[in-house]
């Protein structure tokens, strides 16, 4: 699905989320920020799922509650159904809200352990008051129940009675129950076993069908990634360096950052993966406190040259099919196998 299609839910345009950074306990002085996400643009079209990808730390998370507005961003536009929500009062976002939810990464530690399922999957349609009369905001629970495969008839259980898996499917239900057109699934399957995550993979993509769902899908596994998602941004440092269709970003990774996440992922076949080359990463991502200059990925980049060290490389379209790379490689095309 292009970024070009006209049905366009989400864009986000150079958006921006830096924390400050203090010293001190009384007098506190401002020694400098982190710049959590760092001028990140892209959009999503009705129904189309857009991967967003990166170790842990590079400002996946942020990017995903900067556009909830969880986090208020330092600048740029978060443009929902036609309207910058950077600019709305409180009053307006909490109207937005239902429309825009979130799945969270920790199916054990999202969800209140004093609470039943019932009212955890019913707090949102109270709150929006989208309740109804009693029997119909039963009926309606227990059709959520449903829709996410648990059986109606353990409402009336608290977390702790399920696995994993199950409170993954009650946190899908929740926000589900406002019917929302963007869901933000932030890393929903890295606490679950393999065999369970295809399992809630698989219901995240009936689930789109069904109701014409977009998704953010933010995962750490390019492997989850590749399954779900139409197009996949690669994120370093807070900054995109790679954005491509799923099939350009795993057959032609032109990142060097985006071709060690894959050479990362085990290929099932052991022939297939005794041969494949394998590009690692060396070191540790540097502090976003004081990113590298240049191209923040050159303290790791097997490639480095000097232009690196100096001068910020732009996202740059590298295909007609929207392939866009932030390298000072990109454009040269070179044979990285040999470096
Ligand atoms: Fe590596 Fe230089 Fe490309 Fe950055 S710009 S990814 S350091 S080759």
């Amino acid at each position: 699905m292009s970024e070009h299609n006209n049905n366009i839910l989400l864009t986000v345009n150079n958006l921006t989320l830096y924390f400050p950074v203090f010293k001190g306990i009384i007098f506190k002085k401002k020694i400098g920020e982190v710049k959590a996400v760092d001028g990140v643009s892209f959009s999503i079209a009705s129904g189309e799922t857009l991967g967003l990808v990166g170790e842990s730390g590079c400002g996946k998370t942020s990017t995903g509650r900067a556009i909830l507005q969880m986090d208020h961003p330092t600048s740029g536009e978060v443009i929902f159904e036609g309207a910058d929500i950077t600019k709305l009062n409180k009053y307006e976002l909490r109207h937005l809200r239902k429309k825009m939810q979130l799945i969270f990464q920790d199916p054990f530690g999202s969800l209140d352990p004093r609470m039943t399922v019932r009212d955890i999957i019913g707090e949102p349609l109270l709150i929006h008051k989208l309740n109804g009369s009693k029997a119909e905001y039963r009926e309606q629970i227990d059709h959520l129940m449903e829709t996410v495969g648990l059986n109606p008839r353990m409402v009336d259980r608290y977390p702790h009675e399920f696995s994993g898996g199950q409170r993954q499917r009650i946190g899908i239900a929740r926000a589900l129950s406002v019917r929302p057109s963007l869901i933000i699934c932030d890393e929903p399957v890295s606490a679950l076993d393999v065999s369970i995550q295809a399992q809630i993979i698989n219901l995240l993509e009936e689930l789109q069908e069904k109701f014409n769902l977009t998704y953010l899908f933010i995962a750490h596994d390019l492997a989850v990634v590749r399954h779900i998602s139409d197009r996949i941004a690669v994120m370093y440092l807070g900054e995109i360096v790679e954005f491509a269709d799923r099939k350009d970003l795993y057959h032609s990774p032109q990142h060097p950052y985006t071709q060690a996440l894959i050479a990362a992922v085990p290929i099932p076949d052991p022939l297939i993966e005794a041969e494949r080359k394998h590009v690692l990463l060396s070191g540790e991502v540097p502090s976003p406190l004081n990113p590298p200059a240049g191209c923040k990925f050159h303290t790791r980049c097997p490639y480095v040259h000097d232009l690196c060290r100096k001068k910020t490389p732009q996202l740059n379209q590298v295909s007609d099919r929207g392939h866009r790379v932030a390298c000072h490689l990109s454009a040269k095309a070179p044979d990285r196998n040999n470096p």
